[in-house]
């Protein structure tokens, strides 16, 4: 978490990177790492056991797709084997700690595996499992302590219910499933553990994807219902209630309803709380140091160099406040940071036109405003949007989800139509959204799109091709490539 004159950079491969350019011109580091695995959240329990978990999903989906390609599989039903799964992404997981303690011990990272706090605005009590204390002075510090799963506050929920922590190293398969919450972790679990043919009800309190274009977020939650997800819209939990013990046990839900007074009940398996992370700041001693916190959430404001009120004192990643809670852009302040404080360079971290995706079934990539937000900034008279529906190639063979694939831009009229919202529903949203994001940090314009030649045939390609306005209200089915 703080390091001694330098930066701190253990979270995964991004950080490996990042340890082979700098720590080289280092003399002395300490990187303190005491819940997760080396790597942070993203490698033990975030992003990557989350996308191996969604391709042994959307490998469920190939199997069936490729029996109408011609491929014979056995009679007999092909089953899922939790174990296994959870084996391999755990090993591979293994593999990557691994990696990066060899990288920080290769050049010479102290790698101090305790929990840090202040205890003087230049001086640090890190606290092994243990109890062993050691302490460390450094002239700069850089917080990056990064969240941890909020509960709920109700009767049984931490006694009976796992989280995203939890759920990725479960030992056993989880069964009949409940997720509370509609965030993308939400989202994005309850989405592959339906793929792996788990019972799945996701129970929303107000709406999916908090943050996100609201018509990419319906689309999605739809396509899941499609699929064979339940959703139990606007309820919010009240207890939870142990039936029976087991691997998986039974567990009783009561929930109610957010606009009248209806109660409801359920019996599920497992119930899986995704309602949101908490900021890892309660506890480390910041007020020792004299850093501001927001009170209302932990949050750390910082400047446009991650500086914190206190100026030895800076901040990266999940921590901060009114940023992206992303992996890369934890990664590339951490990275442009460290070469401003010891390599004389001055280049800031850009938060606009971030590219990310959701990986729920049909995936959601998206870089720059959504709809709502555009309107917000833009007016809705300055905008044009343009979008389509589409039927990705390869599920026309098998038949499936047709029309459900979605693309949408939204155009600043004021600037050219410069694009200032990619929106795409459907296969590969990572990859594609990738590329379109470089184009959008180079100031795409809706003209640019239109004189670039596609790739055919691909999804990707629909964006050159868009010709109808969301305002015209024109039929955007699409019949074929
Ligand atoms: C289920 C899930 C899926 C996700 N999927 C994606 C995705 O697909 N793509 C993406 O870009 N992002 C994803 N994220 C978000 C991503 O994981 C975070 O944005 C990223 O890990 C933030 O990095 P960080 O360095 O701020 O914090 P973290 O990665 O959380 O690291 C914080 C580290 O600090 C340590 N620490 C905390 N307190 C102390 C202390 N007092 N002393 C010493 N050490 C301490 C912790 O043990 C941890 O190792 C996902 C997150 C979750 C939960």
């Amino acid at each position: 978490m703080m390091l001694n004159k330098e930066e701190i950079t253990c979270r995964c491969k991004y950080r490996q990177r990042l340890v082979t350019s700098f720590w080289n011109k280092i003399s002395k580091c300490v990187t303190l790492c005491p819940w997760t695995g080396l790597g942070g959240t993203c490698v033990n329990v975030g992003c990557i056991p989350k996308k191996l978990m969604h391709q042994t999903a959307l490998l469920g989906t190939s199997m069936q797709d490729a029996q109408k390609f011609g491929w014979e599989l056995p009679e007999e039903t092909v089953k899922h084997n939790w174990e296994t799964m959870k084996t391999a992404v755990n090993n591979y997981i293994g593999s990557l700690n691994w990696g990066y303690r060899v990288a920080l011990r290769d050049k010479n990272v102290n790698y101090v595996n305790s929990y840090a706090e202040f205890i003087e605005p230049h001086k640090i009590k890190a606290t092994n499992k243990r109890g062993k204390e050691t302490f460390h002075t450094a002239a700069k510090f850089i917080l990056a302590t990064g969240e941890r799963p909020r509960y709920l506050g109700v009767p049984g929920d931490k006694e009976y219910c796992i989280t995203s922590d939890d759920l990725f190293s479960l030992p056993h398969c989880p069964g009949k499933t409940l997720v509370i919450g509609a965030s993308y972790v939400a989202l994005e679990c309850g989405g592959f553990l339906a793929g792996l043919g788990l019972d799945v009800t996701v129970m929303v309190r107000s709406i999916l994807l908090r943050g996100f274009d609201q018509d990419m977020a319906n689309r999605a939650g739809e396509h899941m219902e499609e699929h064979g997800v339940k959703f139990l819209r606007k309820y919010v939990p009240v207890k939870v209630e142990e039936l029976e013990a087991g691997t998986p046990g039974r567990l009783k839900v009561t929930a109610k309803s957010t606009e009248s007074d209806e109660t409801i009940e359920g019996e599920y398996n497992t119930v899986l709380i995704a309602v949101g992370r908490d900021a890892c700041t309660g506890k480390i001693g910041l007020d020792q140091a004299g850093v501001k916190v927001n009170p209302k959430n932990g949050k750390v404001p910082v400047n446009d160099e991650e500086q914190t009120n206190v100026p030895h004192i800076y901040a990266i990643g999940d921590i901060l406040e009114g940023k992206w809670e992303l992996t890369p852009v934890a990664i590339q302040a951490g990275k442009l940071l460290a070469r401003r404080l010891y390599a004389g360079a001055s280049l800031k971290c850009d938060y606009v036109n971030v590219p990310t995706t959701v990986f729920t079934p049909l995936e959601y990539g998206a870089c720059g405003h959504s709809e709502e937000k555009a309107i917000e900034l833009y007016g809705q008279d300055n905008l044009e949007v343009y979008h389509s529906l589409f039927w990705p190639l390869e599920f026309t063979v098998p038949n499936r989800d047709n029309n459900k694939c979605y693309s949408k831009i939204i155009c600043n009229k004021l600037d050219n139509d410069r694009v200032i919202g990619f929106h795409y529903l459907g296969p590969n949203a990572g990859e594609v959204t990738q590329g379109y994001g470089v184009a959008m940090k180079c100031g795409l314009t809706k003209e640019q799109l239109d004189n670039t030649i596609g790739i055919h045939p691909t999804c990707a390609e629909i964006f050159t091709t868009m010709e109808v306005t969301k305002s015209s209200g024109g039929d955007i089915t699409q019949a074929g490539c």
